[in-house]
């Protein structure tokens, strides 16, 4: 997917993979020991086309003799380094040092973080300074010269500058000063930057994964590494020899199970540790539990592994919802963001409006402010033809048009059919009259005592607590309050309306939508929220809004802060298509349900859209994966100027078959129908039920089969 509006340029910007191949051995994993922390050329290539799936344009450089000159040469204007140096203490530091040189921006740790972290007694000095635990460990350099006589045994004797698990076997363990010694005798000449002695900690063994910086440093919940296969001497190694053939001797349970105390002080330890090594963008860093279950550092890689299926950080992402392509998207977004590379870019890729700084594209105010409104302003960022300006003009003079810069940017410009460009910029056909359009679909005016509330159901109200969106959906069923004018309700309806709630004792449940409630300060929104709770009989607020999807930088700590202080709070958000979930969409999920506010998700069926099976079920999967729960799969209303994207109701429980029994219950959603003219939802499903009657029904399950299900026989 390319992007029009986005932080790079894309069509003039170059990335440049920097890297270290694997010669030895298939190109698989295994290729032993010398090359163990150098990279496939799958790797290499997975890499390469999440970030042109991304629109960004790239190329391999291999690190060899000739670096420097290939640098010159290729033009590039950003390297995602994945290399690992070609030898010495100092390895990892060699091509950032190179590309600092040649003034060529790239992803990841600087030099001195690499170096730093690629020497592990002088990393865990660091943590331990910075206030992180760390097992007692000596750094012997001098072969047996200088090992000192109160080490706690068993220990685990590690060289002291090599990753991936390089060096490590079960027979590093040593239970005792004889066989510490026999394993530096046998070892140290291998390992002349010293081998470092570690307390050897028997408890369990964790690695957090880490994405961004300063303030939008994101540590992943922790992997727990569950040794399968007691190892010959019952102690437990990471080794590069397990790494290779890790099925055959652990499991991987992501997210670990941990209390929250252990999660947070286990991700807390790892953002300081990486702040406090400077480290940038990515890194992964690695704990063990003590036999009392206190957990200890152990290790940081700043430049951890990407092999997709393999390595432990995509696998991490994976987990938290993040799909390969993201992972390495966001690694790089992160390093766009802290090299103020965003930018604003004009449809043939020249700068037009100047650049924008990671820190606006990132402050939700920025991209409120920045919605694109007119066709002036869109064909800046958009190719349009005089034809389509003109349509869009006649179509704004109805429904107006407001679209964030971060949600315009998920449009593929190439393609007019994109789904993102059907759901945000007018087109002629909303000026189609339909014979069924209505003005209020749903006959929400006649349902609302007072202005503002709408109560038809018996236990819950709808509080409509402002018109603005950030973005004007095309097919939005409430048009006729969010199309005329930006107004949130003033404190005399918002009093009404409260009021009304208090004094309707029957009322448990309370629905916050609008236009988009997220759109309201957060000031705001908390007086309205506090004047809710404080209502004895008001047990549940809920909050509508599309916010995550089309400006997810609204989804802030402070924001949920606030939120928190008032539970049980729900959300209800608003994707209606797979290309809706990218990182920064995904991430502002998953911080919403880390506040512990659940989010669930409701779809419209939009021709051309999302009415196929495929698309629903891609969208459905990626939902649960963020912590999202589907909840409405909605038949699109019959609201002015939308009945191009309606479809037949057969199209509905058609999708819907087709997703019941192939993928988790909860992933499913309930698929209804509000009723013109006020009657409510109603679910419409197909029909599984094929006969009853008798003593019996004759049911067919999701493959098509029949079954019987005998009813109870009546006594007597
Ligand atoms: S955010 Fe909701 S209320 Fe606003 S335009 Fe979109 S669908 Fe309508």
């Amino acid at each position: 997917m390319s992007r029009t509006f986005f932080p790079s340029v894309h069509q003039t910007e170059k990335i440049g993979i920097i890297c270290n191949l694997k010669h030895s051995g298939d190109h698989g994993k295994d290729s032993g020991d010398p090359e163990a922390e150098y990279d496939s050329m799958e790797t290499v290539q997975a890499i390469q086309a999440a970030l042109i799936r991304h629109g960004l344009c790239t190329c391999l450089i291999e690190q060899d003799e000739r670096l420097s000159e290939k640098l010159r040469s290729e033009g590039i204007t950003m390297a995602f380094n994945i290399a690992e140096g070609r030898g010495g203490r100092g390895r990892e530091a060699q091509v950032p040092a190179l590309l600092e040189y040649l003034n060529i921006p790239y992803t990841g740790s600087d030099p001195v973080a690499l170096g730093i972290s690629l020497d592990k007694n002088l990393t865990k000095t660091l943590a331990a300074a910075a206030g992180v635990r760390v097992p007692f460990s000596v750094l012997l350099q001098n072969g047996t010269d200088d090992l000192p006589s109160d080490i706690p045994y068993p220990v685990i004797v590690k060289p002291n500058a090599e990753g991936s698990g390089k060096g490590l076997s079960e027979n590093c363990v040593a239970e005792n000063r004889e066989e510490l010694l026999e394993i530096l005798q046998k070892e140290g000449p291998n390992y002349p930057e010293g081998l470092l002695a570690e307390q050897y900690l028997g408890g369990r063994e964790f690695t957090v994964a880490m994405i961004g910086n300063g303030k939008n440093l994101q540590a992943f919940s922790p992997m727990e590494i569950i040794y399968r296969h007691n190892t010959q001497r019952s102690f437990q190694v990471y080794s590069y020899r397990i790494k290779c053939d890790y099925r055959k001797y652990v499991d991987y349970r992501c997210p670990a199970v941990l209390t929250p105390e252990e999660e947070r002080e286990m991700t807390e330890s790892a953002k300081k540790i990486f702040r406090s090594l400077g480290c940038r963008d990515v890194a992964r860093a690695d704990f063990r539990m003590d036999a009392e279950g206190r957990i200890c550092f152990l290790e940081i890689n700043p430049l951890p592994g990407l092999a997709p299926g393999y390595s432990d950080l995509p696998m991490i992402t994976a987990s938290a919802g993040m799909d390969y392509d993201d992972t390495v998207y966001s690694i790089y977004q992160a390093a766009a963001g802290r090299l103020g590379m965003y930018r604003i870019t004009a449809p043939d890729g020249e700068k037009t409006a100047g650049e924008v700084s990671a820190a606006d594209w990132n402050d939700w105010h920025w991209q409120f402010r920045n919605r694109i409104r007119s066709s002036e302003e869109l064909s800046q960022k958009l190719p349009l033809c005089t034809q389509e300006k003109h349509e869009i003009d006649e179509v704004c003079r109805s429904f107006r048009m407001a679209v964030t810069p971060y949600y315009l940017s998920l449009i593929d410009p190439e393609d007019p059919h994109d789904p993102i460009r059907r759901m945000c910029i007018p087109s002629i056909q909303e000026t189609v009259p339909c014979a069924d359009d209505r003005v209020d679909p749903l006959n929400e005016d006649a349902d609302s005592p007072v202005p503002h509330i709408v109560h038809r159901y018996p236990d819950r109200v709808l509080f409509l607590v402002t018109m603005e969106c950030s973005e004007y959906c095309r097919f939005c069923t409430r048009r006729r309050i969010v199309g005329e004018e930006d107004r949130a309700i003033s404190d005399r309806e918002m009093e009404a309306a409260v009021g009304y709630i208090r004094d309707h004792a029957e009322i448990r449940d309370v629905l916050i939508s609008g236009g988009d409630p997220l759109t309201l300060s957060t000031e705001r929104l908390e007086t309205i929220i506090c004047a809710l709770r404080k209502i004895p009989h008001v047990e549940i607020i809920r909050i509508g809004t599309r916010i995550p999807v089309v400006m997810p930088m609204r989804i802030t700590s402070e924001l949920l802060d606030m939120l928190k202080k008032y539970q049980p709070v729900w959300i209800n958000t608003h994707f209606n298509h797979p290309n809706e979930i990218t990182p920064e969409s995904a991430a502002a999920c998953r911080r919403i349900a880390d506040a512990g506010i659940p989010v669930g998700n409701q779809t419209v069926l939009l021709k051309s859209v999302n009415d196929d099976l495929e698309t629903m079920r891609e969208l459905m999967k990626r939902l649960v994966r963020n912590r999202v729960r589907p909840y409405y799969l909605y038949q699109c209303d019959l609201s002015r100027g939308i009945s191009h994207f309606r479809t037949p109701v057969e199209k509905g429980i058609e999708i819907i078959h087709g997703l019941q029994g192939f993928m988790t219950g909860f992933a499913v959603p309930k698929f209804v129908i509000d009723c013109p003219g006020g009657g409510g939802k109603v679910p419409v499903d197909y029909n599984y039920v094929r006969s009853c009657g008798g003593n019996e029904y004759v049911l067919e399950n999701y493959a098509g089969k029949i079954y019987v299900y005998p009813q109870p026989k009546e006594e007597g």
